[in-house]
C-alpha cells in the first residue's frame, strides 16, 4: 500500500509541476499582452494551501499504510479517489484547453478579450475551481486522509469562496451565482456518496465493517474483530458485525436476539443466513429453514450473493446449488470462499480436491486460519508431517482459534491421549464454550477411557444444546471403530440414528461399520438410506461403498467349514484349492497356538480389483501399500490378478491377515496395533521363513546405522507411513523376542491382559515377568545377536568409488573385505566388463555376507547370470534356488529354475520352480498342468488332483486333455462317477480322443 500511495503522489506533484510551467508561461504571455492582475486576490493564500493540502494529505495517507487492519476499504476508497483523480484533471485539462494561453493559477484581465464559453464554459462558469476541489477530495480519498482531508478541503474552499468571489466581481457575470451552485452542486454529488462510504452510518459502512469483522475473524483475531464491531456507526452493520463475533465466541444467545431483530426488521442477506445457521446448530431446524431457503432462490449478482447462496445452500443440502454457487465465483480469489469450498469437499470425503482448495484459500490469504486448519485436516491421513505443519501454522497465527483447538483434541484422540485430547478440549471451551462438537469429543474422550457413565453425561449436553444431533453418537461410534469395535460402532451410530434418522451421514457411517461386523445386508440397507439424502449422493463413501456392493454381489459365495469365502467368478476356480486348505490350515494352527476359537463365520473377500478391495476396506480406492485387512471377523484382500505378478504371496497375505482373527478376538480388540502386526508378519515367518522377512537387509542397514525404533518406539514406528513397513518387520522381531522369553504361552497371556483392560507395563509384568524397560534390553541384545553379523556387513562402503572404477573398486574391496556393498559393487563392476571369472570369487564373498538380498541387489542372482551365459546350468540352478530361498516373490527366477530343471530333469528343482510359479501367479495354465503332472509321478494324487483342476478351470486350449488329466486322477482316487463325466466331457471337445475313450471304458468297466 506504502508504495502505492508514494507512486500516486509523485504523479500528482509531477502534475503540479507541470501546471506551474504552464501558468508561469501563459502569465508571461498575458503580461505581454498588457494584462494586469487586480488587486485584493486571495492568490498567495492559494499558492500556499494549493500544494500544502496534498502534501499534507500525502504524509497522512503514508503514515496510515502502516496500519493493515482496514486494507479492504483502504483499497476500495484508493481506486474510488484514483479514478476522481482522473475525472477531476480531465475536467481541469478541458478547461484549460478552452481558456488556451488565458489560462493561469492567478486572475488576470486582460483588455479587450471576450468571455470564454466553450468547452466546460457552455455547462459551467467554474469548472475549474469544480476539478481542484475534485482532486483535493480525490486525494483525501486515495490517501486515507481522514484528518488532513476535511481541514485543508474546508480552507482550501474558503480561499476558493473568496477567490470565485474576487473573480466575479472582476468578471462582473450575473450568471455566476447561479453557475456556482450548480458547480457545487456537482462536486456534492461526486463526493457525497464517497464521503458516506468512508465515513457515514451509510450502506458501504455496514458492508464495511462486516466484511472486516469476517476478515478479523478469518485471521482469528477476535480483539481487532471487537473494535472493528465496537467502533462501526450505531445500526444494522454494528449489531450484525457484533453478532458475527458472538459467534465465533460461542455466545449463541447474544447473537439471536441481534439477528432476529435485524431479520424481523426486515434484513435478509448475511443476518438471515447468520440466524439460519445458528438455529441449525441448535436444533430448530424448521425455523432454520425458514430462514435459508428463500436465501437459495434470491437473485444473483455479486460475489457476496453466491458466497451466500452457497453456504445457506449446503446448510439445507442443496449440494450440488451450493457447488455450482462457488464454481461461479471462483475466480473472486477469496480465502474465506476458497476455504468453505474446502471443507465441503472434506465433507464428502475427497481430500485430494480440499487440499486443492486451501491451497487457492491461502493464496488469496496466507494468513486465512480456517484454510490452515483445513489442509491439516485434509492431509492428516495420507501426510501427518505436512499436516502438523499446517495446524502449526495455525497455532502461529491464532494460538486461540477454537478451530486450532478443535482439530487438535480430534489428533490427540486419534493418538489415543486422552488427557491431551480433555486438555484440548478446555482449549476449545475457553475460546467457544458451549459447542455440541466439544460434548461430542468429549463423550469420545470418555469412549477412550472406557467410562460409560461420562460417555453419557457428555451426550446429554450435546443433546442440550441441540436435541435432534447425532454428532454425539457418531464422535463416540468413531472412536469406537478407530479400536477396532465395530458391534460398539453400529451401536452408537443406532442410537444416534434413533435421534435423527434423517442423518444421511451417520447411516453411511453405520453401513460402513457393519461391512466391517461382515453384516453386509444391514449395511446395504444404511447405505441406502443414505443415498435418498443428497448428502448421502455427495459422499463418495457411500457412493463407493454401494458400487461396490453391487460388484460384491455378483461374487461367488464359498462357505466352507468355520469360513464364507467370496471370490470373483474369474478368480474363483483357480483359487479355491488353494485358498480354502490354506485357510483350514491357519484355522487348526491358531487354534492350537492361542488356545481358542475364534467367533465366526469368518467372511474372507478376495477382489481382483484393487480398488474394489480398498473400497471394501475404507470405503475410498487408493490405499496402495495395503494388500489384505482384518476387521476381526471379516477378512479383505487383493486377489494374485490385483497386481503385477511377483509383486506379492497373495497366501502370505491370507496367512497373515487369518493371525489377526486370532489376536484380535483373543484380545478383545484392545491388542496395541505393533503387537498384532507383529504377531501376524511373524506367523507368516513361522510357516515360510522367506515369508515376512523381506526388509532384513533394510534393518540389518539401520542397525548399522542404529536407527532402528525398539520395543518402546512401536507405537510411534506405526504412526508414519515411511516408516510404517519397517515398522512391520520390527515388530515381527519384537515377537520372536517375546516368544523366545515365554513361549506362545506368554503371547497368550498378553493378550489376554489386554483384554482384561491392562495397560503395556501391567500386560508385560503378567505376560512377562519384566518391565518393558527390561524387555528392551533383552530385545536389543537379541537384535544384536540375530542380525549383528548382517548388520556389520550391511554397513556404508567406507568410501566413494565411481562404479566404472575397478582398480578404485577393487582396493576398496580388499580393504574391507566384510562390506556387503563393497563386494557386491566390484562383482557388478566385473561383470559389465566382461570379467565373468573375476566377477565370480567377489561375489560369493557378498553373497556369504547377505544372503538375505532381494531381486538383482542378490549376488546369487548375478552369480546364476554368469553360469547361464557360461553353460553351466548345474551352477545355475543353485544359484536361482540360493535367490528363492529368500527372494520367494521372484517370480522371474521362478520359471527360469523350473525351465531350466525340465530341461536337466531335475525333479526337485522343477518342483520348486513351479510350485512358486503356481502360488504366485496361478493363472497360468500350463504350470499347472505341469505340476500337476510332477505331483502325479511322485504319487501325490490329491495335489496331482488340484493342480489339473486349477489347469481345466483356466479352460486351456486343449480341453479334451484336461478333462482327461482330471478324470484319470480321479479313476485312480477311485471316483469312477467323477471319472466318468470327466471322460464325456473330453469326448465331448474331442470324440476320438483315445485316452478320453480309454479313462471312459475304465471308468465304466467295474
Ligand atoms: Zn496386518
Amino acid at each position: 500500500m506504502t508504495s502505492a500511495l508514494i507512486f500516486a503522489l509523485s504523479i500528482l506533484f509531477g502534475l503540479l509541476l507541470a501546471e506551474a510551467r504552464v501558468s508561469r508561461r501563459n502569465e508571461h504571455a498575458l503580461r505581454a499582452r498588457g494584462a494586469t492582475a487586480p488587486p485584493g486576490d486571495v492568490y498567495p493564500w492559494m499558492t500556499v494551501l494549493y500544494p500544502g493540502a496534498f502534501l499534507a494529505m500525502g504524509l497522512e495517507g503514508v503514515m496510515r499504510s502502516h496500519a493493515a487492519v482496514a486494507s479492504d476499504l483502504r483499497l476500495g476508497l484508493f481506486v474510488s479517489g484514483a479514478l476522481l483523480f482522473v475525472a477531476s484533471k480531465a475536467l481541469k485539462y478541458w478547461a484549460v484547453s478552452a481558456l488556451g494561453e488565458r489560462w493561469t493559477f492567478r486572475v488576470f484581465i486582460v483588455p479587450g478579450a471576450p468571455l470564454v464559453t466553450t468547452g466546460p464554459y457552455r455547462y459551467v462558469t467554474h469548472p475549474n475551481y469544480v476539478a481542484v476541489i475534485g482532486e483535493l477530495v480525490a486525494t483525501a480519498m486515495m490517501m486515507g486522509a481522514w484528518v488532513t482531508g476535511p481541514v485543508m478541503l474546508a480552507a482550501f474552499g474558503a480561499a476558493l469562496w473568496a477567490r470565485i468571489r474576487f473573480e466575479n466581481k472582476v468578471l462582473n457575470d450575473i450568471r455566476s451565482s447561479f453557475s456556482l451552485r450548480r458547480g457545487a452542486t456537482l462536486l456534492a454529488v461526486l463526493a457525497v456518496p464517497i464521503w458516506l462510504q468512508a465515513q457515514g452510518p451509510g450502506r458501504g459502512a455496514t458492508a464495511d465493517a462486516v466484511r472486516q469483522v469476517r476478515v478479523a475473524l478469518g485471521h482469528g483475531s477476535v480483539s481487532d474483530a471487537q473494535r472493528v464491531a465496537a467502533a462501526a456507526p450505531a445500526g444494522a452493520g454494528r449489531e450484525l458485525a457484533t453478532a458475527l463475533v458472538e459467534i465465533y465466541q460461542g455466545n449463541d444467545d447474544g447473537a439471536r436476539p441481534r439477528l432476529q431483530a435485524l431479520v424481523s426488521g426486515g434484513a435478509r442477506g448475511e443476518a438471515a443466513l447468520e440466524l439460519g445457521l445458528l438455529e441449525m446448530r441448535h436444533g430448530r431446524r424448521d425455523a432454520a429453514r425458514q430462514l435459508l431457503e428463500p436465501l437459495t432462490r434470491q437473485t444473483l449478482s455479486t460475489t457476496d450473493d453466491y458466497f451466500l447462496l452457497a453456504r445457506a445452500a449446503r446448510a439445507v443440502h442443496e449440494f450440488q446449488l451450493a457447488n455450482d454457487a462457488y464454481n461461479r465465483i471462483t475466480n473472486a480469489a477469496r480465502a474465506d470462499v476458497f476455504a468453505e469450498r474446502g471443507d465441503l469437499f472434506l465433507q464428502f470425503h475427497q481430500p485430494a480436491d480440499a487440499v486443492t482448495e486451501f491451497q487457492s484459500a491461502l493464496k488469496a490469504d496466507p494468513s486465512w486460519v480456517p484454510a490452515h486448519v483445513g489442509m491439516a485436516r485434509a492431509l492428516a491421513d495420507d501426510e501427518p508431517a505436512a499436516s502438523s505443519a499446517a495446524l502449526d501454522a495455525a497455532r502461529k497465527l491464532a494460538p486461540e482459534s477454537p478451530e486450532v483447538w478443535l482439530f487438535d483434541a480430534e489428533q490427540q484422540l486419534a493418538a489415543e491421549d486422552a488427557a491431551a485430547a480433555t486438555a484440548a478440549l478446555d482449549r476449545v471451551a475457553k475460546s467457544r464454550p458451549g459447542t455440541a462438537r466439544e460434548f461430542g469429543l468429549r463423550a469420545a474422550v470418555a469412549y477412550l477411557e472406557r467410562k460409560p457413565a461420562e460417555i453419557d453425561a457428555a451426550l446429554a449436553r450435546v443433546h442440550g444444546i441441540d436435541a435432534t444431533t447425532a454428532l454425539g453418537e457418531r464422535l463416540v461410534a468413531q472412536e469406537a471403530a478407530r479400536k477396532y469395535r465395530f458391534n460398539d460402532a453400529a451401536e452408537y451410530v443406532r442410537k444416534g440414528i434413533a435421534v435423527d434418522p434423517g442423518d444421511a451421514t451417520a447411516q453411511a457411517e453405520l453401513g460402513l461399520y457393519l461391512l466391517r461386523t461382515g453384516d453386509e445386508a444391514g449395511a446395504r440397507t444404511a447405505l441406502e438410506k443414505a443415498w435418498t439424502d443428497p448428502e448421502g449422493r455427495s459422499d463418495s463413501v457411500t457412493k463407493n461403498l454401494l458400487e461396490m456392493l453391487d460388484q460384491l454381489d455378483k461374487f461367488v459365495v464359498v462357505p466352507h467349514n468355520d469360513f464364507i469365502f467370496k471370490f470373483a467368478k474369474e478368480d474363483a476356480d483357480v483359487l479355491k484349492p488353494y485358498a480354502l486348505p490354506l485357510a483350514d490350515q491357519a484355522y487348526k494352527t491358531y487354534t492350537e497356538r492361542y488356545g481358542f476359537k475364534p467367533s465366526g463365520p469368518i467372511l474372507i473377500e478376495v477382489f481382483p480389483r484393487h480398488d474394489d478391495f480398498a473400497v471394501r476396506t475404507v470405503g475410498l480406492m487408493g490405499l496402495t501399500g495395503a494388500l489384505g485387512a482384518c476387521f476381526g471377523r471379516v477378512v479383505t484382500m487383493d486377489s494374485p490378478r490385483a497386481r503385477p505378478p511377483g509383486d506379492f504371496s497373495w497366501q502370505a497375505t491370507e496367512w497373515h491377515e487369518l493371525a489377526h482373527v486370532f489376536t484380535l478376538q483373543l484380545s478383545d480388540y484392545r491388542v496395541p496395533r505393533w503387537l498384532t502386526e507383529g504377531l501376524s508378519v511373524y506367523e507368516e515367518y513361522r510357516r515360510v521363513p522367506a515369508w515376512g522377512r523381506e526388509l532384513a537387509p533394510e534393518f540389518a542397514r539401520n542397525l548399522a546405522k542404529k536407527k532402528t525404533f525398539g520395543v518402546k518406539g512401536m507405537p510411534a514406528a506405526f504412526k508414519h507411513p515411511e516408516s510404517l513397513s519397517l515398522a512391520y518387520f520390527e515388530a515381527s522381531l519384537v515377537v520372536e523376542h517375546l516368544i523366545d522369553l515365554n513361549g506362545d504361552a506368554g503371547v497368550r497371556t498378553l493378550l489376554k491382559a489386554y483384554a482384561d483392560g491392562a495397560n503395556d507395563t501391567d500386560a508385560f509384568a503378567k505376560a512377562f515377568g519384566k518391565s518393558i524397560d527390561d524387555v528392551e534390553k533383552s530385545f536389543a541384545a537379541f537384535v544384536q545377536q540375530k542380525y549383528g553379523t548382517l548388520s556389520a556387513a550391511m554397513a556404508d562402503p567406507p568410501s566413494t568409488v565411481e562404479a566404472d572404477n575397478i582398480p578404485g573398486l577393487r582396493a576398496r574391496a580388499a580393504a574391507a573385505p566384510g562390506n556387503f556393498a563393497s563386494q557386491w559393487t566390484l562383482g557388478r563392476a566385473l561383470i559389465q566388463a566382461g570379467d565373468a571369472a573375476g566377477a565370480r570369487p567377489v561375489l560369493e564373498r557378498a553373497a556369504q555376507l547377505a544372503p538375505e538380498m532381494q531381486g538383482d541387489a542378490s549376488p546369487h542372482a548375478l552369480l546364476a547370470a554368469i553360469a547361464e551365459k557360461e553353460g553351466d546350468l548345474t551352477r545355475a540352478r543353485r544359484e536361482l534356488r540360493a535367490l528363492l530361498k529368500y527372494d520367494h516373490t521372484n517370480v522371474e527366477a521362478a520359471r527360469k529354475l523350473a525351465k531350466l530343471a525340465a530341461d536337466a530333469k531335475a525333479d526337485e528343482d522343477q518342483d520348486v520352480g513351479l510350485r512358486l510359479v503356481a502360488d504366485l501367479q496361478p493363472f497360468d495354465v500350463e504350470v499347472h498342468s505341469l505340476l500337476g503332472k510332477r505331483e502325479l509321478a511322485k504319487g501325490h494324487q490329491e495335489t496331482a488332483l488340484v493342480e489339473f483342476q486349477a489347469a481345466l478351470a483356466l479352460r486351456p486350449p486343449n480341453l479334451a486333455e484336461a478333462h482327461t488329466d482330471v478324470g484319470e486322477v480321479l479313476l485312480a482316487l477311485g471316483r469312477k462317477d467323477e471319472a466318468k463325466k470327466a471322460a464325456i466331457s473330453a469326448l465331448q471337445e474331442a470324440p476320438t480322443y483315445a485316452r478320453a475313450q480309454d479313462l471312459l471304458l475304465a471308468a465304466i468297466g467295474r
